[in-house]
C-alpha cells in the first residue's frame, strides 16, 4: 500500500510559534498548568481541539466573498438550508452560532426538572445544557466502550438493554428525548454503527421517544461505518450519512467539526410545532430565523464544507492520519485508547502515570509535560473535566483518565504528526517522574476551562 497523502496541495501558510523550554516553563506557570490559559501564540503545534480550528478550502474561501448578507431571506442561508436538508431530510433546519446554542435551545424546550436525558455520552457543552435546563444527564455507553484498551469496531454504541431498563424505571412521559453523538467524543471518539442507531430509534418509537443525533462528526462516523459494518463497503459516505440522519427525528451539529468551518451551527428537526418554539428562542437568542447567531458568509462556508467533508479522499486521509498517530504510540508502548478514533488519540493517563491517582489528576500532568517538553497543546478529559464532588467533599471520578490529542482538519502535515510522536514518546520514557497537581480555584460548571491548578511537591 502507498503512502495515504494529504489530498490538497497547500495556497496559503501560517507561522507557527517557536519557544524555548525554559519559555515555555514560565508561560506553563503563568497559565496557572491550565492549557485553556496559555496563549496561542505560544502554542507550537495546537491539538487543543479540532472544533473550529480547520482550514478552510479555497472555495469556502471565495464563499465567505460571496455571502448575501442580508438580515431575512438572504441567499447564502438557503443554500445552507438545502445542503443540510439534502444531508440529514429533516425538515426544519435553524442555524445556531455553534453546538452549544443548538442544544440550549432544545433542552430549554424539551429539558426541565423531572426530565431525564440519555445519551451514548453527553459531550461536557451537552451535559451542562441539559443540567443547566434541570434536567439529569445519563450516560449509556457500552461496557466494550468503558474498556480503553479493548479493540473492537463500534465502541462508540449506545447501551441498549440499559437504555430500555432506564426508560421502564424513570417512564417514557420522563424521557423527553434520546440522543446519540456520532462519533461519541468523550467516550474516545468512537463510530456508533448503523444497527445500533437503527435498533436505538426501533425502540424508542415503541415508547414515542424522539431520536436526536449529535451530529458534529458524522461524516467521520459514516466512514467508519463504510470500513467496518458488514453491507456497507459500496455505498459511499454521503449515502450512509443519509441513511444514519434517517433514523432520526432531529439533529444539534456543531459546524466547527464536520463542516470545516470556524464558527457555526445548527438544530435541525421534523416536528412543526417544536421547530415554532425552537424558532421563537432563535430570535431572541441568536437571531432571525435565517441567520440565527451567523453571518451570510458563514452560512456559505457551512454549505460548502458539508459537500467537502463527505469526500472519501478526505476522509480516507482523515481517518489514516490519526490512525497513524495512534499505530506510532502503540508501536512505542504507549497506552492509548483502542482503536483510534476519527478526531484524535486518546492517551490512557492511567496506564501512562500508574503512580498518579484520580485525585491527582494523571491526564493534567501528561497535559503540562507535553507542553513544557514539546509545545504541544492537549486536553485533559477525566477528573478535571468531568469530576465531581460528593456532599462530603469527596471527588468522584469518571471511569477513563485521558489525554486528548484532537487533530484539526486539513492543519498539520505528516512531519508535524512525526514530530508529535516524538515528543509523547519522550515524555513516555520519563513517565515515572510525572508529578501530580491540585486544584486551587474552580468554577462550579464546566471547571476545565477556568479551573487554576498547583503542582504537588512530590
Ligand atoms: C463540539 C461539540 C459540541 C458543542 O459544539 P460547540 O460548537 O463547541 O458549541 C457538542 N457535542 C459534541 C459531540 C461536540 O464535539
Amino acid at each position: 500500500m502507498k503512502t495515504i497523502i494529504e489530498p490538497f496541495k497547500i495556497k496559503s501558510v501560517e507561522p507557527i510559534q517557536f519557544t524555548t523550554e525554559a519559555e515555555r516553563h514560565d508561560v506553563l506557570r503563568k497559565a496557572f498548568f491550565n492549557p485553556f490559559l496559555i496563549h496561542a501564540d505560544d502554542v507550537l503545534i495546537d491539538l487543543l481541539t479540532d472544533s473550529g480550528t480547520s482550514a478552510m478550502s479555497a472555495k469556502q474561501w471565495a464563499g465567505i466573498l460571496d455571502g448575501d448578507e442580508a438580515y431575512a431571506g438572504s441567499r447564502s442561508f438557503f443554500r445552507f438550508e438545502k445542503a443540510v436538508r439534502a444531508l440529514t431530510g429533516l425538515k426544519h433546519i435553524i442555524p445556531t452560532h455553534q453546538g452549544r446554542a443548538a442544544e440550549k435551545i432544545i433542552f430549554t424546550i424539551m429539558g426541565g426538572k423531572g426530565k431525564v436525558i440519555p445519551n451514548n455520552t453527553h459531550f461536557d457543552t451537552t451535559r451542562a445544557n441539559v443540567e443547566f435546563s434541570g434536567a439529569e444527564a445519563v450516560d449509556l455507553p457500552t461496557d466494550e466502550g468503558k474498556k480503553p484498551d479493548l479493540i473492537a469496531d463500534f465502541k462508540g454504541n449506545m447501551n441498549i438493554p440499559a437504555l430500555k431498563a432506564l426508560i421502564e424505571r424513570v417512564g417514557p412521559r420522563n424521557i423527553p428525548l434520546c440522543m446519540i453523538t456520532i462519533t461519541n467524543n468523550s467516550g474516545g471518539g468512537q463510530p456508533v454503527s448503523m444497527a445500533n442507531i437503527r435498533e436505538t430509534k426501533q425502540l424508542l418509537k415503541q415508547h414515542d421517544i424522539p431520536l436526536f443525533l449529535d451530529a458534529c462528526r458524522f461524516a467521520e462516523n459514516a466512514f467508519f461505518i463504510k470500513k467496518r459494518e458488514p453491507g456497507y463497503s459500496d455505498k459511499s459516505a454521503a449515502s450512509i450519512a443519509r441513511e444514519m440522519f434517517s433514523h432520526a427525528d432531529g439533529c444539534t451539529m456543531s459546524a466547527k467539526k464536520d463542516a470545516f468551518v470556524n464558527m457555526g451551527g445548527f438544530l435541525a428537526l421534523n416536528d412543526d410545532s417544536l421547530a415554532v418554539n425552537a424558532r421563537n428562542l432563535l430570535i431572541v437568542t441568536e437571531g432571525f430565523t435565517t441567520y440565527g447567531g451567523l453571518a451570510g458568509r458563514d452560512l456559505e462556508a457551512i454549505a460548502q464544507g458539508l459537500e467537502e467533508i463527505v469526500d472519501e479522499h478526505y476522509l480516507t486521509y482523515r481517518i489514516r492520519s490519526v490512525e497513524y498517530l495512534g499505530q506510532k504510540l502503540v508501536g512505542g508502548g504507549v497506552p492509548i485508547v483502542e482503536p483510534p478514533g476519527g478526531h484524535a488519540i486518546y492517551l490512557d493517563a492511567k496506564r501512562f502515570a500508574p503512580h498518579l491517582r484520580p485525585d491527582q489528576f494523571p491526564g493534567q500532568a501528561i497535559v503540562c509535560e507535553l507542553y513544557r517538553a514539546g509545545g504541544i497543546r492537549s486536553v485533559e478529559i477525566g477528573s478535571v473535566m468531568f469530576g465531581k464532588y460528593d456532599s462530603a467533599g469527596k471527588l468522584f471520578s469518571p471511569p477513563m483518565e485521558l489525554v486528548r490529542l484532537a487533530i484539526p482538519r486539513r492543519v498539520y502535515t505528516q512531519s508535524h504528526i512525526d514530530y508529535v510522536i516524538e515528543v509523547v514518546l519522550d515524555v513516555f520514557a520519563r513517565r515515572n517522574q510525572l508529578k501530580g497537581f491540585r486544584i486551587v480555584e474552580e468554577a462550579p460548571v464546566l471547571r476545565h476551562f477556568t479551573a487554576k491548578f498547583e503542582p504537588l511537591a512530590s
